[in-house]
């Protein structure tokens, strides 16, 4: 059984890595979601806000998933917990030279950990965390790009 790992910052949690997840708990029986603690960006949530977050999405889906976070190098942290493959999304044409850049790093810090990239839904395809927010705030409706859970919680929180 090969464990992977999917980590992101979720900040948060939007349909667009719902699909993700749901793709690659078809391929990995063992998958945990990792939110990044990561200081340098300007969150919206809180790491443990984050993860309650995709926590009570994973349950309504019904996706055997781990939910957890971590601080450092994402590969120091995949080693930990004995995760042999990172999962990453695709979007556009426009991840592809982040995530390459990303995947040979990582592989050079930890040359036996494989950098998977899966491709999501042409729905969701076009959303980002960032977007979601940015719609949001401005008034416009989230409810097809987002779960509910996290469309009332993000509303609270920009005081909508
Ligand atoms: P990061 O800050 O690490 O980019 P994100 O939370 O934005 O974290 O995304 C985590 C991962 O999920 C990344 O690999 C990103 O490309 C992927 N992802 C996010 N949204 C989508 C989407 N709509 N379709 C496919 N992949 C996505």
């Amino acid at each position: 059984m090969i464990h992977a790992v999917y980590p992101g910052s979720f900040d948060p949690v939007t349909n667009g890595h719902i699909d993700i997840i749901l793709r690659a708990r078809r391929i990995f029986e063992d998958l945990t979601v990792a939110v990044a603690c990561n200081p340098s960006k300007t969150n919206l949530f809180t790491p443990a806000e984050r993860v309650e977050m995709i926590r009570e999405v994973v349950r309504t889906i019904d996706a055997e998933v781990h939910v957890d976070s971590f601080n450092g190098l994402l590969v120091n942290y995949a080693k930990t917990i004995g995760a042999a493959v990172i999962v990453r999304g695709l979007r556009a044409l426009s991840d592809f030279e982040f995530e390459y850049q990303l995947s040979l790093m990582n592989r050079r810090l930890q040359p036996d950990i494989q950098m998977v990239y899966l491709m999501s839904g042409a729905d969701v395809t076009y959303l980002s965390s960032g977007l979601v927010k940015e719609v949001a705030s401005l008034g416009g409706d989230i409810s097809e790009l987002v779960p509910d859970a996290v469309k009332h919680r993000l509303l609270q929180r920009l005081g909508k």
